[in-house]
């Protein structure tokens, strides 16, 4: 059986039989394994996506009968949304471009002299965000263990001055797959009096989500990652920092009313709720497929889906362990399950260029680099001296030198 063969899911996604050449000449069946940097999107998310083309019109703003449609499908997949994150009454979905985009949307949303509480193994999509006038940022060092993570955010939280807060944290980790302890940090930020966003950029392809139960007061993720197309992802939760926030974008949608006053300024009163931070024209497309997506997992079943990726991942470490020059990259040893994100470093080898091996040789499609997660990358290999290229460009030595980046494996449900 073909690696790709193997590797096909109870749900299809688009391109799976891609026929790749190889540098032998033959041509061999695609191994996608960076679902982690984007998972191919669903077969059935592309057919819902067309069967909405006919009805194609501007939301929110039209007398229309597409208009209409539009808008009500548009609000439909905010509904998905909701039921998909298990959302509590008063939380709100607010659709963005991807996780980036959300936490910076909701960084800009802090109110003034927020302290931001971030361990500096994040992404770097929820580790810089916050590095802006009116913020200040804490990062706390990287914990080898769910115990000295839950103890350092206590430690910090126990430390800093009255007044609002933040931690930030990661429900899976892009580059070991290994899981946070998000309850427990919650609870530990909450009895400080700290709130909580849980970047799922990660976890919410891999696991069902439910932000009543996890306490988060907001999460975000990205529908590229969820097996929808690129261009739109979710921030959602609490809604009394964001409606009391100047609006992410200032246009069309997001003001309520605007009035010429008797000295000739401008007055706005802006909207409450997530056309706040919706200016200008929606991407519905993209919001319908986010919610299409949602309902392909759910339908699919978390608990099928996460069996059938534990399989591939013990099946994945088990044939690593064999190889004694390999060396998988892990923060939390055996204590942290790992959705299907795995990355490996070769003794003796450059991980670009073994990277490159797997692709031209075999068909196999990895990822190699520091994975937009630098600190962390250079925390797990040991050193300072990783390259220090940006999101994983190639790095510039010769086979056979000590690697500096490392390989990255990831699969999903597709
Ligand atoms: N957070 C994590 C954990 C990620 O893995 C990524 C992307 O790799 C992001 C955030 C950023 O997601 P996006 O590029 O879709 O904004």
């Amino acid at each position: 059986m073909s690696v790709a063969t193997d590797l096909c899911s109870p749900l299809a996604v688009l391109g799976h039989d891609v026929q790749v050449p190889l540098v032998s000449g033959e041509k061999v069946g695609y191994a996608a394994l960076d679902y982690a940097a984007s998972s191919p999107a669903l077969q059935r998310v592309w057919d819902d996506v067309a069967a909405y083309a006919p009805y194609y019109g501007s939301v929110h703003r039209g007398a229309g009968y597409l208009s209409q449609l539009s808008t009500d499908l548009f609000e439909q997949s905010r509904r998905t949304v909701e039921e998909f994150l298990d959302l509590r009454e008063d939380d709100q979905v607010v659709f963005t471009r991807a996780t980036t985009d959300s936490l910076n949307l909701l960084a800009g949303a802090l109110p003034a002299g927020t302290r931001v509480f971030a361990f500096e193994t994040e992404h770097h999509a929820s580790l810089l965000p916050w590095r802006r006038e009116g913020l200040t940022v804490g990062y706390l060092r990287a914990p080898r263990s769910h115990a000295e993570a839950v103890a350092r955010l206590a430690e910090a939280l126990a430390e800093a001055p009255e007044g609002p807060k933040l931690f930030c944290v990661t429900g899976a980790s892009n580059v070991t797959g290994e899981l946070w302890p998000v309850a427990e940090l919650t609870e530990t930020a909450h009895r400080y009096g700290a709130r909580v966003v849980l970047d799922a950029a990660q976890l919410a392809p891999h696991h069902r989500v439910s932000v009543r139960e996890l306490g988060v007061d907001w999460i975000a993720f990205s529908g590229h990652k969820l097996y929808a197309p690129f261009g739109a992802g979710v921030l959602a939760g609490r809604s009394d920092w964001l409606d009391a926030a100047e609006p992410y974008l200032a246009g069309g949608g997001a003001s309520r009313t605007v009035a010429r006053e008797a000295d000739g300024s401008v007055a706005v009163e802006w909207q409450t709720g997530p056309a706040r931070h919706e200016a200008g024209s929606p991407n519905v497309i993209g919001a319908y497929a986010v919610a299409s997506a949602c309902r392909a997992l759910t339908e699919a079943g978390f608990d099928a889906l996460e069996a059938r990726e534990q399989r591939l991942i013990a099946r994945l470490t088990a044939g690593l362990a064999e190889i004694p020059e390999v060396r998988v990259l892990s923060l939390f040893g055996e204590e942290a399950a790992r959705v299907g994100v795995l990355s490996f470093v070769v003794q003796g080898w450059n991980s670009s260029h073994f990277s490159a091996a797997l692709s031209a040789e075999y068909g196999i499609g990895v990822r190699d680099g520091l994975f937009c997660a630098h600190p962390l990358v250079r925390t797990l290999l040991g050193g300072e001296d990783a390259t220090p290229s940006e999101c994983g460009a190639p790095e510039p030595s010769l086979p056979g030198e000590r690697s500096l980046n490392a390989i990255r494996v990831s699969f999903g449900a597709g």
